[in-house]
Order: C-alpha cells, then sequence, then structure tokens
C-alpha cells in the first residue's frame, strides 16, 4: 500500500491532492491510502464538509522501507518525519525541488503551475480517464485556496484553465461566490491560540551552505480577509514566534500577514537580527516588528528565492 500525503501544516492543496491523488492511483490499479500530516486548517474543513467527505486519517509515522507517494511538497523539511528511510514511489508538485532521494526508480511529476491540482488534472487528461464530481470539487477548491483566486503571482493560465474546466464538473455556478467562502471559512479564525495561526500555514527552509553558515528558517504565512484581527493579536502572535523559534532551532522566523483582497503582505518579524535580513534582502524597512513588502505576497515565489539568493551570497 501506498501512502499518499501532503506537507506538515497542511493547506488544502496538501489535503486534496492526497485524496485525489490516492483515488487516481487506485483507478490504475495502485494500493493506495491519502492521509494528512497535520490538523485541518478551517479553509480546508470548510471544504471537505461541503464536499461531504471525511478528512484523510492523521498519519505520524511509517516503518522504514514503506511505500510514500508526496503531494504538494518534495522537502524532507517539510514532511514527515523519517522521510529519507522511507520508499518514495511517487511525487507530483509544483514548488522547487528540494533534498529529494530516491532508493529505486520513482514516478516524479513536478510542473511550474499554481497548484498541485492543476499538475492532477493534467494526469487525469493524459490517462483519458474522467474527473469526478467530488474529486472536481477537491481540485477546483485547492486552485482557488493556493492562487487565492488568481490574485498570486504564482498563478499560470493553466490554474485559470483548470478552474473553467472543473467548476460545470464540481457543479460550482458561482466560482467568485465559491472563492468568498473559501477565504470567508479561512479567516474565521476565531480564539485559536496564536501558536496555532502561527503554524497553520508554516514551512522550515534550509538556507546557505552546509559548509559555511547553514541557516534554518521558519516561514509561516496567515492569509486572510480580515488582517486587522491578526495584528489585534500581534504581541501574543511575537511570543508564540520566539517560543518557535527556540523550539525549532532556528535561525529566524517570519510571518507574513497576507491581506488576500488588497494582496499585500505585512510581516512580523521575529526579532532584530531578521530585521536586518529582511532590510537586506528585500529592501523593506521594519517598524516595531512589521516589516511591509508591498506586494510580495507569495511565499514560494517572491519571499523563499529572494533569501536562498541572500544567503547564497
Ligand atoms: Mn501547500
Ligand atoms: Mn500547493
Amino acid at each position: 500500500m501506498i501512502a499518499v500525503f501532503g506537507h506538515l501544516n497542511p493547506d488544502t492543496d496538501a489535503v486534496t491532492a492526497a485524496l485525489v491523488y490516492a483515488h487516481l492511483l487506485r483507478r490504475q490499479g495502485r494500493e493506495a491510502t491519502a492521509y494528512r500530516l497535520g490538523e485541518l486548517n478551517f479553509e480546508t474543513a470548510f471544504v471537505l464538509r461541503e464536499a461531504g467527505i471525511n478528512a484523510p486519517e492523521l498519519l505520524e509515522s511509517l516503518p522504514a522501507g514503506h511505500e510514500v507517494a508526496l503531494v504538494d511538497h518534495n522537502e524532507s523539511a517539510q514532511s514527515l518525519p523519517g522521510l529519507k528511510t522511507l520508499t518514495v514511489t511517487h511525487v507530483v508538485d509544483h514548488h522547487r525541488l528540494g533534498d529529494l532521494e530516491t532508493s529505486q526508480p520513482a514516478t516524479l511529476r513536478f510542473d511550474p503551475v499554481g497548484c498541485t491540482a492543476t499538475v492532477l488534472l493534467r494526469l487525469h487528461l493524459e490517462a483519458n480517464l474522467h474527473v469526478e464530481a467530488t474529486d472536481a470539487r477537491l481540485l477546483l477548491s485547492a486552485i482557488l485556496s493556493d492562487t487565492l483566486h488568481f490574485r498570486s503571482p504564482t498563478t499560470t493560465p493553466a490554474d485559470r484553465e483548470a478552474v473553467a474546466f472543473l467548476a460545470p464538473i464540481a457543479g460550482v455556478a458561482d466560482v467568485t461566490a465559491y472563492a468568498l467562502s473559501l477565504f470567508a471559512a479561512k479567516s474565521d479564525l476565531g480564539d485559536t491560540p496564536a501558536s496555532t495561526l502561527l503554524k497553520m500555514d508554516y514551512k522550515v527552509f534550509p538556507f546557505g551552505h552546509q559548509d559555511r553558515g547553514a541557516q534554518k528558517w521558519g516561514l509561516g504565512v496567515i492569509e486572510t480577509t480580515n488582517p486587522g484581527y491578526v495584528f489585534g493579536r500581534q504581541a501574543e502572535l511575537f511570543s508564540a514566534m520566539n517560543a518557535e523559534k527556540a523550539a525549532g532551532g532556528l535561525d529566524g522566523l517570519l510571518l507574513s500577514v497576507v491581506d488576500i483582497l488588497a494582496g499585500t503582505n505585512h510581516m512580523l518579524v521575529a526579532g532584530p537580527s531578521e530585521a536586518a535580513v529582511i532590510q537586506a534582502a528585500f529592501g523593506a524597512a521594519v517598524q516595531n516588528g512589521v516589516a511591509d513588502l508591498g506586494d510580495r505576497i507569495s511565499r514560494k515565489k517572491q519571499i523563499v528565492p529572494t533569501l536562498e539568493a541572500y544567503f547564497a551570497g
């Protein structure tokens, strides 16, 4: 049995890609089961509820050698602990290639598009398989989520075409209204503890070179239609960030607060060393622990590559 899962601190794409890819593998005669590596965020819980399906089971570990298919990630720092002891048989992803190693030839599919779901749609079409209605709804939701309904600079024409193709199959008549309901669900954070807010969309990245000053940074993102709520909890978030920085043995920690509708990023910066890096790497001033990064709303396309270049240089 192949265990199919997306990254830690799963977002909608990570969860739905695991469900849809496991289903596709089963339709192609493989035994495959979808899992998740963490709690659902509010948006993903909404998507699954609307689709009328259960969340995949939580996975915490697997025995050495177990077959796994990775979706929506490939870097070990974002995956199941002990990934290097497992047998990666498949990867479907739309991120940079990190430290992926396979012990045997594997099926790898990376496309530079806005969402894993767009790649999964292509895999269905290439295999001459129709997309079932529930899968179509999951894929559509993931694309709207990952691209912030096409606002993110990661959006490609293929993502727009995929949504246009999937909407009638999914029975979503008004895509704009559905996207707004996703964002509303995502932004309804209630009294979620600050430590949970920090980790809801959070990834650890290695930067620099092993032999000269390698760094490990935690980069969180809160995408919301209500940034005022998040900034109202700034003090709590700063203490959660510093606690996580110490607990994770990190060199830096940043938390982007992305205003989905305005398309802006105001980044919370854990301390003075992070502030110096943000100033040098992005030319952005940091005031009271907040950096105005303007329209740089994509961690993948606009934050990580700039930090990578900064630490490589
Ligand atoms: Mn993701
Ligand atoms: Mn994704």
